[in-house]
């Protein structure tokens, strides 16, 4: 059988990419190993910014979650310093959160709808490969035990975090695509959604609620996330070479919320999160790599539901030019590396440079800077939705950061400053060709030199 695209994965970002594919007339295979009614559900946080939606709405019609799938309207953002003596709110922040599985269900249909033909049940073996060029995947019934042969112009992996398949992906075709995620890039989360047994327990229900402490959540944070007034999601994440014990990590945390802790748990679960810049390129011939499995994920928080789902649309879009040209090699798929960079990518780019730098500061500088406002909600709401950071004023931060090695956090800080914004006209800046992507790549690389050694050597972390 032959389809314009196949797609392995049917998450936020495959569903999404079958969906506009199929309503431009494409035809689609979309592979899951779950059984269709599974698909969707994911341990995740559930939460999502409203202006993706906006985006994804007016492209491909897909609504503002609504109903039962609506866990909770949010308003805002609040982050609190490991001695939570403050916090920093960031307001007209709209998102929601939402049920997972109901979320991802409705998306699914619409690109059944649309004429998607879904293979669930199904896993995917290896690539098919015929004169050094992708045609086709090999897959197999987890339910017949059969194997088949599907074939495409077009293979595109959204298999998440864990893809096996950019491993099977063959050197000559490796080309400006990564093979590889390095441990200090990959995040591990562990949460639990808890049945609240008496309501009004939540605080500021329509906050997304974001606590640092770089003790128990090392290169990450624990979150509240208020799933109406009888449930809530609440997590704990961080590096993964930095989290072994994260459920106990979890425990130490959340004993100091008593009041949301003698409730019935509902889901409990842990999952990686790929946090770091996008993959260098997300396409070779005839293979394209889209959400997770692209590294398509806010590095600072772990987000990555609004980026996959604008993603799915941009690769729908630039594969359907390719088909259009009747060219499905590196360059005519190459579009799409641009389109999300220019939009996503380089915000996301900045934000990595940004973690790489915080997450590694001791828990007594996390609080001067937030309790004393040395970063005040404007630095932050710049930084989240731009990846500039315009640093209030030096003097400020001088007397903030007194007695504490001062200097050292200073330069680093504004050392960080000047890569975020260097990095972030990089990504805006992206190469028109393949050809000038070692140049790139050089100048990225000078970008991260010796930024993730401290992490490496994880001894050094105080
Ligand atoms: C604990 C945790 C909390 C998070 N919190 C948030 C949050 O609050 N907000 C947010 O925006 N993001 C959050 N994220 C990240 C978010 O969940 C991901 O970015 C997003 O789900 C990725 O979507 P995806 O479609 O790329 O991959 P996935 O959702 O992982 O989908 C991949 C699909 O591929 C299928 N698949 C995999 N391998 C195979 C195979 N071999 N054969 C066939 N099928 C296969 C899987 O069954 C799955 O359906 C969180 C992640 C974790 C782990």
């Amino acid at each position: 059988m032959k389809y314009d695209i196949i797609i392995i994965g049917a998450g936020t970002a495959g569903a999404m990419t079958a969906c506009r594919a199929t309503q431009q007339g494409l035809s689609v295979a979309l592979i899951d190993r779950k059984l269709k009614q599974n698909i969707g559900n994911k341990t995740c946080g559930d939460a999502l910014a409203k202006y993706h939606m906006d985006f994804v709405k007016s492209k491909v019609g897909f609504d503002h979650p609504k109903g039962e799938e609506l866990k909770q309207k949010i308003t805002g953002l609040a982050l609190y310093p490991p001695n939570k003596k403050s916090k920093i709110i960031l307001h007209d922040q709209e998102g929601y959160v939402v049920d997972r599985l109901l979320f991802g269900q409705r998306l699914l249909n619409l690109a059944i709808d649309s004429g998607t033909e879904l293979f669930s049940d199904y896993i995917f073996k290896d690539l098919i490969i015929k004169e050094k060029k992708i045609i086709g995947v090999k897959i197999k019934s987890k339910k017949t035990k059969e194997s088949e042969e599907i074939f495409a112009n077009v293979i595109i992996d959204a298999s998440g975090a864990n893809s096996i398949i950019r491993k099977k992906i063959p050197y000559f075709l490796q080309k400006c695509t990564e093979n590889e995620i390095s441990n200090v890039d990959m995040g591990y989360a562990y949460r639990k959604i808890i049945n609240l047994d008496n309501s009004n327990q939540i605080e500021d229900i329509d906050l997304i609620q974001i606590y640092f402490d770089h003790k128990l959540a090392r290169g990450g944070y624990a979150w509240v996330f208020p799933r109406g007034q009888k449930s809530i999601n609440l997590g704990i994440g961080g590096m993964k070479i930095m989290t072994s014990d994260l459920h106990e990590k979890y425990n130490q945390f959340f004993v100091n919320f008593p009041e949301l802790n003698n409730n019935t748990v509902i889901h409990e679960g842990g999952g990686v999160i790929p946090m770091r810049r996008p993959m260098n390129s997300f396409v070779t011939d005839n293979f394209a790599f889209v959400g997770d499995a692209a590294f398509q994920v806010n590095p600072l928080h772990g987000g990555g539901i609004g980026a996959n789902l604008e993603a799915g649309i941009f690769l729908a879009d630039t594969v359907i030019k390719a088909n259009e040209n009747n060219d499905f090699s590196e360059q005519s798929l190459w579009q799409y590396n641009i389109k999300y960079n220019n939009k996503i990518g380089c915000t996301h780019a900045a934000l990595d440079i940004f973690r790489l730098y915080a997450y590694i500061m001791p828990n007594k500088v996390l609080n001067a800077v937030i309790n004393r406002k040395i970063i005040t909600e404007n630095d932050v709401m710049s930084a989240g939705l731009t990846g500039a950071l315009e640093m209030t004023a030096p003097e400020k931060l001088k007397k903030a950061l007194k007695g504490m090695d001062i200097f050292k956090y200073m330069l680093k800080i504004r050392t960080m400053a000047k890569k975020m914004g260097r990095i972030k006209e990089l990504y805006q800046n992206y190469p028109k060709e393949s050809k000038e992507m070692p140049d790139w790549i050089e100048k990225i690389n000078n970008i991260y030199h010796g930024l993730k050694e401290p992490y490496e050597n994880i001894k050094n972390i105080k």
